[in-house]
């Protein structure tokens, strides 16, 4: 919110789609109907603390988007959630799982506290009150709207809100279905928890392949070598990092509550983690510089900056100072509109938020369909395709006269897990998403970045979906 008078999270995504909208051919009752929230919901509760204090917890869930169901988004627990930010992420997940092909309209909810200040006890009490609360207006189920994780909650919250969906709806035999980002053991999906991260890394990889955008930059080509600063370490900015690290770029920049630390030789991942369990604090790394506060972490030289943490944390008051070549949005919302024009202006390549972060949303597409059909991925036809392959191998052994490596054999004959499955169908969904918006920037004369080509590319599938319901004949 800083340096912003009166922003409204909710005029971002609005003035973003407005920018768009002028480059399709939907008429304006049309693009109305889609960029209005459908459904807000706003609660109170009160909840007993441990101390017996009693608190009034306010929460929201809001359905932006019925023109597919379920409605899909996280939940966060976050001080400054209102009403303006979770319509805004709302909307955001319509858009984002229309480029990404996933069948669900966008929603999201928030809990009005800062979860550090209460206990699991409390926080699971929260949890299953706002689901008992959602439960009563209709507003979660398998089929109707499934929530997940975001900032402030994880796999744990996930688990409350099945268990307290199920409870009150035995006999329900989709009940999984009602909630995704759940820890494996209780129908989670293999590869949920790092799908963000590595959906950032699978779209920051193809983006850095395109001679076109690397040419814009002034960058050369590969994400091999390219020096990255990430602000934020939850889930999301953790993997982003580790990820990235395997792919060859280099961690000159991480930051933190407590502060940033910069090494332009890079950072080792895993070894920050460490030093941070083991001492509290990311500050004092060996061989790094310290920098007292997080906001200098987004003017630091690197040739990529990725905000992973919050809305809104590169506004007019910062923008100009930003040194990165490549911005990209692994947070929702991480820039202003204003920030936007800035950084348009000097030329910085901004991969927007909701196509780059729609690693989540897709993982957890494939953790309902598991639900659904009640089978684990890969169970039927892994040693099915380990038989088949082992045969082909002989056979080719057999017609040449020569021995295929042990290691080779062993990747061949190698019959899919859960994890591959899944890995293979997030990098697929996050390749042929780059490219359609790609295409589209490429194509359409005039448009001005990759975030309104991303907006056309949802615009145009929301609205085609519209239109083939019949709802405007
Ligand atoms: N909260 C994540 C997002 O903003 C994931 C949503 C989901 O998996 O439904 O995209």
């Amino acid at each position: 919110m800083a340096n912003e008078v009166h922003y409204s999270f909710f005029h971002n995504v609005e003035r973003n789609f407005d920018k768009a909208a002028v480059f399709t051919k939907w008429d304006g009752g049309i693009l109305r109907q889609i960029k209005g929230c459908n459904s807000v919901y706003q609660m109170s509760f009160p909840i007993k603390r441990e101390s017996g204090e009693i608190i009034t917890v306010e929460a929201f869930r809001v359905q932006h988007s019925h023109h597919k169901t379920p409605c899909k988004g996280g939940i966060r627990f976050s001080i400054a959630v209102d009403q303006d930010e979770v319509m805004a992420l709302a909307a955001l997940m319509t858009y984002k799982c229309a480029i990404v092909n996933v069948p669900f309209g966008g929603a999201k909810g928030g809990i009005k506290i800062n979860p550090r200040n209460f206990t699991p006890y409390e926080l699971e009490k929260i949890t299953r009150r706002y689901t008992a609360e959602l439960i009563k207006k209709n507003f979660i189920g398998p089929g109707i709207d499934v929530p997940a994780p975001d900032y402030g909650t994880g796999e744990r919250e996930m688990a409350w809100i099945l268990d307290t969906y199920s409870a009150m709806h035995p006999g329900e035999i989709d009940s999984a279905g009602c909630v995704t980002g759940k820890p494996v053991s209780q129908g989670g999906v293999r590869g949920r928890r790092e799908a963000t991260g590595l959906g950032v890394v699978y779209g920051l990889t193809e983006v850095c392949n395109n001679d076109l955008l690397m040419k814009k930059a002034g960058l050369p080509v590969g994400i091999k070598g390219k020096r990255i600063c990430i602000q934020g370490l939850g889930n999301v900015g953790y993997h982003t990092a580790l990820f990235a690290q395997q792919s060859g770029a280099i961690i000159v920049g991480l930051a933190e509550y407590e502060g940033a630390i910069y090494n332009y030789d890079g950072l080792d991942v895993d070894a920050v983690f460490t030093h941070r369990k083991q001492t509290g604090s990311i500050l004092d790394f060996p061989g790094a510089k310290n920098f007292e506060k997080r906001q200098d972490a987004l003017e630091m030289e690197c040739d990529v900056l990725i905000p992973a943490a919050l809305e809104n944390v590169i506004n007019s008051g910062n923008a100009a100072r930003i040194r990165a070549k490549v911005v990209a949005e692994a947070a929702n919302g991480p820039l202003t509109a204003e920030a936007d024009d800035i950084l348009n202006a000097k030329g910085v390549i901004v991969i927007p938020d909701m196509y780059l972060n729609a690693g989540g949303v897709t993982v957890s597409y494939f953790e309902w369909l598991k639900n659904l059909s009640h089978v684990r991925y890969g169970r039927l036809e892994k040693r099915f395709t380990e038989n088949m392959n082992k045969h082909i191998v002989t056979q080719v052994e057999g017609l040449t006269g020569k021995t295929i490596d042990k290691s080779s054999k062993d990747f061949i004959e190698h019959g899919p897990e859960e994890i591959d499955l899944v890995r293979s169908g997030l990098e697929e969904t996050m390749i042929t998403a780059t490219r359609e918006i790609v295409d589209i920037w490429n194509n359409t004369p005039g448009i001005p970045d990759l975030r309104t080509a991303a907006y056309v590319c949802a615009i145009n599938k929301v609205a085609t979906s519209y239109t083939e319901l019949g709802i405007f004949p």
